[in-house]
């Protein structure tokens, strides 16, 4: 087998990817990291950890800050280049970014998920004027506003109620009569003066000037209304970051890597860690637990 400048790549560096290249690193391997935004992936939204992880910095970005500096100290070197396809050739892995293509004998997928967009006329042009999906950086510039957070699963109910914290009103509206999210979030907002909720209603159009200004609220029995507000949130859900893995590579329905017991792909020499893999359950501790396992298989199958 020809050499290769990396024994490993982990692709992202979100709190799977960054764990398990600091432990992969504890080793003679090469080991590099590849992101193509900020690094700490969907984590340095969270101002305050919760449940909060013993013995680490209460905030996701300060969670994320010290990993990278360890993972530095550990020798890892860290590539800052948007990954576009990820090709095999020869028992060798090519990580194909904007700048180059960067050759491995073994990947580790951990490239995680984004919020979804609601895909409606408006989102996108107010972007960062009155359209955010970050509740906990966003939050404090709604002091005394109104505004509406869509979806009815954990995340949303988890962010009204810190958007409630600075907003006169904040609007939930929720495509069903029930929401999807835990009975103790579903306690706080019906017990939050705060929060009103619209149910069997979903936000079709997004409309201002210069900022937001009003959502048009479509109500399933055809009902159409305007409703003043000066943000949108949509919480509806995640997708997996997943558009430049190989056409073959096993997914899911929704598009979530499929892997084995062992982490492990359809591609062998290919691991799928975190919010990327089919089946993960969605905590840090469990995508902590992932990149360790996935680790300590390629350490032994490498050495
Ligand atoms: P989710 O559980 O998939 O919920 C998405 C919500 O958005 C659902 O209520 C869904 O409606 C609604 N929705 C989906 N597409 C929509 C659309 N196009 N228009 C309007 N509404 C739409 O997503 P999530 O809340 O982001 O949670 C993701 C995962 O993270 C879950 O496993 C969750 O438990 C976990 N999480 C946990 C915590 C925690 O503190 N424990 C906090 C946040 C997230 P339907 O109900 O009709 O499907």
């Amino acid at each position: 087998m020809s050499q290769t400048p990396y024994d490993v790549i982990v692709i992202g560096e979100g709190v799977s990817g960054l764990t398990a290249a600091r432990e992969l690193a504890v080793s003679t391997l090469k080991i590099a990291t590849i992101e193509g935004q900020l690094f700490g992936g969907l984590v340095i939204n969270v101002n305050e950890l919760e449940p909060p992880i013993e013995g680490r910095p209460a905030s996701g970005a300060e969670l994320a800050a010290e990993m990278m500096q360890a993972n530095a100290e550990a020798g890892v070197t860290s590539i800052q280049e948007p990954v576009t396809a990820l090709r095999q050739t020869d028992g060798i892995y090519e990580v194909v970014t904007d700048s180059g293509v960067h050759r491995t004998r073994h990947v580790v997928v951990a490239s995680g998920a984004r919020l979804k967009k609601l895909g409606v006329p408006g989102e996108a042009d107010y972007e960062g004027r009155g359209v955010s999906q970050c509740a906990d950086c966003d939050g404090p510039m709604y002091q005394n506003e109104e505004v509406i957070v869509v979806g009815g699963g954990d995340s949303a109910l988890q962010e009204a109620l810190v958007l409630a914290r600075y907003c006169r009103r904040v609007h939930l509206v929720h495509r069903r009569n029930q929401f999807r999210g835990a009975q103790h979030f579903a306690d706080q907002i019906k017990g939050n003066d705060k929060i009103s909720v619209t149910w069997n209603a979903t936000v079709d159009a997004i409309l201002g000037s210069q900022m937001v200004e009003k959502a048009r609220i479509k109500h399933t029995d055809g009902k159409v209304e305007e409703r003043a507000c000066a943000g949108v949130f949509a919480y509806i859900g995640l997708e997996p970051n997943a558009e430049f893995l190989p056409s073959n590579l096993q997914r899911d329905d929704g598009g979530y890597v499929r892997t084995n017991e062992n982490l492990e792909t359809s591609i062998p020499g290919i691991s799928a860690i975190g919010a990327v893999r089919s089946g993960y359950k969605g905590t840090l501790n469990d995508a902590m637990d992932e990149a360790r396992r996935a680790a300590q298989l390629i350490k032994g199958r490498l050495a």
